[in-house]
């Protein structure tokens, strides 16, 4: 454990320095409360601290208040050094956010009880450090997995359907066009039926890279369910929308496939948000038009 000691008083720190060092610490030292702070800014430096109260520069109640100020998940351990000259210098110490104090002249085996006290709380808050961190970047998973399809990592039907009541509304909001594109693909049951649904699935996958590549990035593209996906395109109207969704048809049409031997198709409906429209409607009148593209022979796109 790396202690930094801040003393101005030459001999009582060497005194400080060689004590700490004969009980198996790392010492690093200060000479001023200058010093000291420009230390304690490094990126990587001691967080158990001994700070004299009085020292040329910065003194060390408002080390400890800058220091509480920027530290996060991991805080340092910080005991202030007093002449225990004044009768409340005690409580400003640990007003000032100090965790202890010691009082000069100091009794060593007492010193000695601190700094162990001081290094075992430093320990415990690197360990619960290291917890939280752990925690954060494991709730950022499951944030993100609850998010993500499985099979395709396209967004899923939870995803879509939180982003957009958001889009929606602020299309609302800006007067701006918002446009669904829904889609089918065509037969799928027999491609499962004739080929196993392990190509089914590396069909599904396929389809699904190519709508990762021809979206834009504000587009939302998602797995709807099975083999049905809908895409959300913000700032778009439905001319553009069926531009996009008739090059995706061609696209994969066209699409030599490495799973499969044979052409799956898809049917694409499309819809623009129309006054009057919520989450529902707008939904409703964009599977009607993919219903329609169905009925009316299927690899083919239908707008409402
Ligand atoms: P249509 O052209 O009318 O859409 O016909 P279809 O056969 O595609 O439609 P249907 O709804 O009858 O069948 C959908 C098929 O999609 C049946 C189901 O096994 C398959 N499917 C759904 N989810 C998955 C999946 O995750 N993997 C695979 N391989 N197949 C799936
Ligand atoms: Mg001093
Ligand atoms: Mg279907
Ligand atoms: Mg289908």
């Amino acid at each position: 454990m790396n202690i930094l000691i801040a003393e101005d008083d030459a001999p009582s720190r060497f005194m400080l320095q060689s004590l700490l060092t004969k009980w198996g610490y790392d010492v690093t030292v200060a000479a001023d409360g200058d010093e000291a702070w420009k230390i304690l800014c490094d990126p990587v430096h001691p967080l158990l601290v001994i700070l004299d109260w009085l020292m040329p520069g910065i003194e060390g109640p408002e080390i400890v208040r800058r220091l509480r100020m920027k530290e996060g998940n991991n805080p340092h351990y910080v005991i202030i050094m007093t002449s225990g000259t004044s009768e409340n210098s005690l409580a400003l110490a640990l007003d000032s956010g100090a965790d202890d104090f010691i009082t000069k002249p100091f009794n060593n085996s007492e010193l000695r009880a601190r700094v162990n006290v001081g290094c075992r709380i430093t320990r415990l808050h690197e360990a619960l450090a290291e917890k939280i961190y752990k925690l954060e970047s494991a709730t950022e998973t499951i944030f993100e997995l609850a998010r993500t399809d499985e099979l395709t990592g396209l967004h899923n039907r939870r995803s879509f359907n939180e982003t957009f009541t958001l889009v929606l509304s602020s299309a609302r909001r800006h007067g701006h066009p918002l446009s669904l594109i829904s889609i089918d693909l065509d037969h799928f049951k027999t491609v499962n039926d004739t080929y196993g649904h392990t190509i089914g699935d590396m069909v599904l996958k396929e389809f699904s890279d190519l709508l990762k590549d021809m979206v834009r990035i504000e587009d939302v593209a998602s797995r709807w369910g099975g083999e049905e996906f809908i895409i959300m395109l913000p700032n778009t109207a439905s001319e553009a929308a069926a531009a996009l969704a008739e090059r995706i048809r061609s696209n994969f049409e066209q699409q030599p496939s490495s799973a499969s031997p044979f052409a799956v198709t898809a049917s694409f409906g499309v819809a623009q948000l129309q006054n009057g429209d919520d989450e529902d409607s707008l939904i409703r009148r964009v599977d009607d038009a993919l219903y329609t593209a169905k009925r009316e022979g299927r690899n083919r796109v239908v707008t409402v």
